[in-house]
């Protein structure tokens, strides 16, 4: 049979995103949604053909563990409640599937990774460029070594946020600024492009804090990572501007992608010393997103980890961590774990 996501959070990305892909889905399907708003929810439900009885609101959420229909919980909620709601859904023997940031800090990715770890359940993170073609041919490409030696990444992700009252502009929700959305796709591409892990970081922030979008949380980031290689990446997020760009430079050519990370339409060139060859993959029908939601189940049946687990969540936080602490203290941060991915 196919397993049961309960989708937590009826907004944007849960509702009109992540609900329709679960028909291109071979193993996954559609079994329950919470949401705040009873209303909304029911009319969800009723379009999906989901009963009455797999209908929850935030209140009810802890009952998911009397429904079997039930085996994997989607939290698709402001990134400060994800620890809270993974740690629920363990609690009542699911398995998580939680959205990017992992959570607003490495104690909460810590303390998520330890309920689930105790549940016995699995848990991944919502890094769906893992299953996007551009990103996973570049990946292979890059760890081939078809490119010769990696010498320089350079990544860049933003849009202009526009509406002041949104809860990514309000530093308890959202834990911090362009950073904690966009950013979290600048540094996983410099991660995954190299294959390595940071032993140094270098940021600085430029914010105008007249502008009332940013009385509480950054608009845009830049910070440098070395590697142990000897390769630097250099990577970037904002609020005011529209970029999408990961470039890779090896010792023999380069790889770039732009747009690198949309839901659709990515594209991607290999050359010497510019965009010589449309190397984009042929479109296969079937999505990053549905890709994303069968993976978790394929791990579940056969007890492997998720390639992007609650692990790759938590080393992104420590670096994230990190990236605060040099603009705010004008150094740079060494880090700790400076090993191979
Ligand atoms: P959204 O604002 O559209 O939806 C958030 C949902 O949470 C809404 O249904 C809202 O009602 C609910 N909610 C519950 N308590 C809330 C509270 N106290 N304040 C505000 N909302 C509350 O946001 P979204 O764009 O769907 O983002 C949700 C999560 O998904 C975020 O963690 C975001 O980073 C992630 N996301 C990921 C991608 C991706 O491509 N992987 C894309 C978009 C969003």
């Amino acid at each position: 049979r196919k397993l049961g996501y309960a989708i937590v959070g009826l907004g944007y990305y849960g509702l009109d995103v992540i609900i329709p892909e679960f028909a291109k889905c071979a193993h996954s399907r559609l079994a329950a949604v919470v949401s705040g708003d009873p209303a909304k929810a029911r009319r969800v439900a009723a379009a999906h053909g989901l009963p009455e009885r797999s209908v929850y609101s935030y209140a009810t959420f802890d009952r998911i563990r009397d429904n079997p229909d039930i085996d994997i919980v989607y939290i698709c909620l402001p990134n400060a409640m994800h620890a809270e709601y993974t740690i629920r859904a363990a609690r009542a023997g699911k398995h998580v599937l939680c959205e990017k940031p992992m959570a607003v800090s490495v104690a909460e990715c810590e303390a998520m990774i330890a309920a689930c770890k105790a549940a016995d359940r699995k848990l991944m993170i919502g890094y769906r460029c893992h299953f996007e073609p551009c990103n996973v041919e570049a990946m292979r490409l890059a760890r081939a070594g078809t490119m010769g030696k990696t010498r320089y990444v350079r990544s860049e992700h933003g849009f202009v946020q526009r509406d002041p009252s949104k809860w990514r502009l309000n530093k308890a929700l959202a834990g911090g600024g362009s950073l904690m959305d966009m950013g979290i796709y600048s540094l996983q591409a410099a991660r995954y492009m190299t294959g390595e892990e940071p032993v140094a970081v270098t940021a600085r922030e430029s914010t105008d804090r007249t502008d009332p979008r940013f009385r509480e949380v950054e608009d845009m980031i830049d910070w440098t990572l070395e590697f142990p290689s000897g390769a630097i990446a250099s990577c970037q997020s904002m609020y005011s501007a529209n970029q999408n760009h990961i470039l890779l430079m090896g010792e023999r050519g380069r790889i770039e992608l732009e747009p690198a990370t949309r839901y659709a339409d990515n594209r991607m060139w290999t050359g010497a010393d510019g965009r010589e060859r449309d190397v984009t993959p042929a479109a296969s029908g079937r999505t990053q997103f549905a890709g994303q939601l069968d993976h978790l189940v394929t791990c579940i049946r056969t007890g492997r980890e998720p390639i992007v687990s609650g692990a790759e969540g938590l080393r992104d936080l420590r670096i994230v961590e990190a990236i605060y602490r040099s603009a705010r203290e004008g150094r740079t941060i060494r880090l700790a774990s400076g090993t191979k991915a």
